[in-house]
């Protein structure tokens, strides 16, 4: 394979999916070294580069066929989607498996004062997010009007700020809701991690390596279970 037939994989590269994201293509056989400094890092056995970029940025990069696969969370793919259909932007990738990471639920929280009955007692509220798609698609099905306070970090600590009356954003265990002075009320969203590819055009090569390396993650995952 040539330098510009390499596969392209999309990895976060600092956060909560970049340790996982590395220990399954290296379970999978794929060698390569992390240079902190470097964008990219090359596999020293298989025609891969690894793009170490923010999870963020992964959906798009696939989307858009600049890399050919991505390791990201369901929620920021998800969010990417419905933004894409919002814009009439084609959305091409597909879902090739789940992943037994990176599992989350995207929730509303309000602050511990305030009394929640229901999602309708958020009518007229401000709720701060990271993932306007995903909060404006569950308040329509419910019917409720609300307002949008979007910050890409520190969503949490928004209510207390005066920001917003309550948040929509991603929990594991609660604690930082818990921190903050705030409790869950609904989950809108569950999530784990995935791994998608570009639907757009791939050389034989690479559709062959591709399914190897996914009928290497099905093995892994498979023994994991
Ligand atoms: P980046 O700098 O790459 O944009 P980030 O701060 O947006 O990073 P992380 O907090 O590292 O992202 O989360 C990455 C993904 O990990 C989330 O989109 C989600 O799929 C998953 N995740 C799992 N548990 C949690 C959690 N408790 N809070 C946030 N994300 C979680
Ligand atoms: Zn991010």
């Amino acid at each position: 394979m040539s330098e510009s037939n390499r596969l392209r994989i999309a990895i976060q590269k600092s956060g909560r999916l970049s340790e996982e994201s590395m220990k399954l293509l290296r379970s999978c056989g794929v060698k390569f070294n992390i240079n902190e400094q470097r964008l990219i890092a090359h596999s020293d056995n298989l025609p891969i580069d690894l793009l170490r970029v923010r999870d963020d940025d992964i959906p798009g990069l696939v989307m858009d066929s600049v890399v050919d696969l991505g390791i990201i969370g369901e929620n920021v793919l998800e969010e990417e989607q419905i933004e894409r259909e919002r814009l009439d932007k084609p959305s091409r990738c597909i879902k090739l498996r789940g992943l037994d990471f990176g599992t989350c639920r995207l929730s509303l929280a309000v602050p511990n004062e305030f009394s929640y009955e229901n999602a309708q007692s958020l009518e007229g509220l401000r709720i701060a997010t990271s993932y306007p798609n995903l909060l404006r698609r569950y308040m329509k099905k419910k019917g409720i009007t609300y307002t949008d306070c979007m910050l890409k970090g520190s969503v949490e600590v928004a209510p207390r700020a005066g920001l917003a009356d309550g948040i929509c954003d991603l929990v594991s265990t609660g604690a930082t809701l818990e921190a903050n002075g705030l409790y869950e009320t609904e989950v809108i969203y569950r999530s784990s991690a995935c791994i998608i590819q570009s639907t757009q055009t791939q050389t034989p090569e690479k559709q062959a390596l591709i399914d190897k390396i996914l009928s290497r993650i099905n093995g892994v995952v498979r023994a994991k279970e």
